[in-house]
């Protein structure tokens, strides 16, 4: 395809830095072809049943399956993790969310009928949740399969159609998802797939798509959303997060130090729901950080069978990790492990690193870090973690570690997050029918559960007669009589208790 930059770019293999690919950048007039040929299928694609449509989404899920050792293989080549990290976070979770939505899609897009009220007792009225056209998917690196594919699948069964662009740091994979669609059936135009970085993504979402679907960082979010308000797209923004961990002094502490360590370190922390800071309670802070060193330094980072995790993905990221541990340090901060790239080993790799003696002047406490770094807090009790826990303008994921049920819960509703885990951490997305997104700037809008269908559907309120009168009531000429009734209507309808209701 002739593109309107000549530019190009090359995606690397982060393990090695070797070059995987050259792929070309598309322009504005790319974007715009591809937005042209979704909003040709769409007619033919929204006038299909749910049903069929889950076929189509059921076929292409049989063909990822099929190819599951190619696809795997791309997702390490191009990020860096693991196979069973690509397996579980990227191929079973894309495949639990379309198994979600075959048993419950159907019913959470069904119109619904509205109670009418007695105002208007001959008449019926329903909603309905209608596709909206073309949506506009823009996704991140780091699960660049699931993240694509939840999106896509959701506008799709929904009864749009998709531009996709992925992130330029993992463009193969949006390739392959392109495939997948185009060659499971009968519908190839349904998902297309446009390549390059920041400006194409611009040119997606100033190409009147109808709805924007952005997961990424907070600064390119509010970008995406600027450009859209100029059209008034709507956009659903799934931003990054600096999810607090809340350690109790009634928790399990073994286990609660394992899941640090996991939630801290898994797909080498870059994860937009990673423990990006814990808040520990003073009575066993002590036994807590000693535990996560010794599971700290017991993580086995490399390459294939054997490992825990992989290397890092993307280069800019394991600067900005760096710039946190030295700033951290600066203002007074310790490295107990870590703390530093792997020595004499190319590519992007940083060690599983923790840092106590934190506070909240430090960037690492305040910023996401996207990285294996993990920075522990002392506290003194319940509410001074949950205050610290709310001083930051992220407000993804978070989690509560305590035995007392009661307790926990009642921490949860406190914590200014979208999601909240009990005694674990991060797994709360792999409940697809749980809607997951963020509140203050980890974003906008749900997906997952009746919320990450109905994202993708104009609700349209439809008001119909069960008879027509003559004429309505409130039509011209008015009589007079209806004046008087209005009033009294009111008084009867609405005043609380007999005697108020035959009041003047
Ligand atoms: P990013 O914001 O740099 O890029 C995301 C996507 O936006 C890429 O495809 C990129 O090319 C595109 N883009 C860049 N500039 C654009 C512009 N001006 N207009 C339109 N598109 C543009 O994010 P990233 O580094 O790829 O991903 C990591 C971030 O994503 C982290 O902050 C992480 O927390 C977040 N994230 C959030 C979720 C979630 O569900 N909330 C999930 C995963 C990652």
């Amino acid at each position: 395809m002739a593109t309107d930059l000549d530019s190009g770019f090359d995606t690397l293999d982060p393990r090695t830095g070797e070059v995987l690919a050259h792929l070309p950048e598309h322009g504005p007039g790319e974007v715009a072809a591809a937005v042209a040929r979704a909003r040709e299928a769409f007619g033919a694609w929204s006038a299909l049943g749910f049903d069929q449509r889950l076929d189509h989404v059921l076929a292409v899920r049989d063909l990822l399956i099929d190819r599951i050792d190619q696809v795997v293989d791309v997702i390490c080549s191009e990020t860096g993790k693991l196979e069973p990290e690509a397996l579980s976070a990227e191929v079973l979770a894309t495949c639990e969310l379309i198994e979600h939505y075959r048993k419950y899609g159907a019913k959470a897009l069904r119109s619904e009928k509205v109670p009418v009220g007695s105002l208007l007792p001959h008449k019926r009225a329903w909603r309905s949740y209608e596709p909206m056209g073309v949506v506009g998917v823009i996704s991140p690196w780091n699960y660049p399969l699931t993240l694509a594919m939840t999106p896509v699948v959701s506008a799709l069964l929904a009864g749009n159609t998709v531009v996709l662009k992925p992130s330029e740091v993992t463009p193969l994979v949006g390739l392959e998802i392109g495939r997948l669609f185009a060659e499971a059936g009968p519908h190839p135009d349904i998902v297309q797939v446009v390549t390059g970085g920041g400006p194409t993504g611009d040119a997606l979402v100033r190409a009147g798509v109808q709805k924007v679907a952005f997961t990424g960082s907070v600064r390119t979010g509010k970008q995406v959303m600027e450009a859209a308000a100029e059209t008034l797209t709507p956009v659903l923004l799934e931003l990054g997060g600096k999810d607090p961990m809340i350690v109790c002094d009634d928790a399990d502490i073994e286990r609660a130090a394992s899941g640090a360590v996991w939630g801290a370190f898994m797909n080498a922390g870059q994860t937009c729901m990673s423990v990006e800071r814990v808040y520990v309670d003073d009575a066993v802070y002590d036994r807590f950080v000693d535990l996560v060193v010794d599971r700290a330094k017991a993580v086995r980072q490399g390459r294939g069978p054997g490992h825990d995790i992989g290397s890092m993905s993307f280069g800019p990221q394991v600067d900005t990790v760096e710039r946190h541990v030295a700033d951290a340090e600066a203002k007074g901060a310790k490295v107990l492990t870590g703390g530093r790239r792997v020595p004499g080993r190319p590519g992007l790799w940083y060690e599983p690193t923790v840092l106590v003696d934190v506070d909240h002047s430090m960037d690492v406490m305040r910023d996401e870090t996207f990285g294996p770094v993990l920075p522990i807090m002392r506290v003194r009790d319940d509410e001074e973690a949950v205050r610290l826990a709310n001083d930051s303008r992220y407000g993804l994921n978070s989690s509560v570690w305590s035995a007392d049920d009661q307790r926990a819960e009642q921490i949860a509703r406190a914590i200014e997050a979208g999601n909240v885990c009990i005694n674990d951490c991060m797994v709360s997305y792999a409940v697809a029918g749980l809607p997951f997104g963020g509140v203050k700037e980890s974003g906008i809008g749900r997906i997952h559960g009746v919320e990450g269908l109905r994202a993708f559907c104009n609700t349209k309120s439809v008001l119909a007669s069960r008879f027509d009168l003559r004429r309505e009531v409130q039509w011209f000429p008015l009589p007079a009589w209806v004046t008087r009734s209005l009033r009294r209507i009111v008084r009867l309808r609405y005043r609380r208790g007999l005697r108020a209701k035959l009041q003047r």
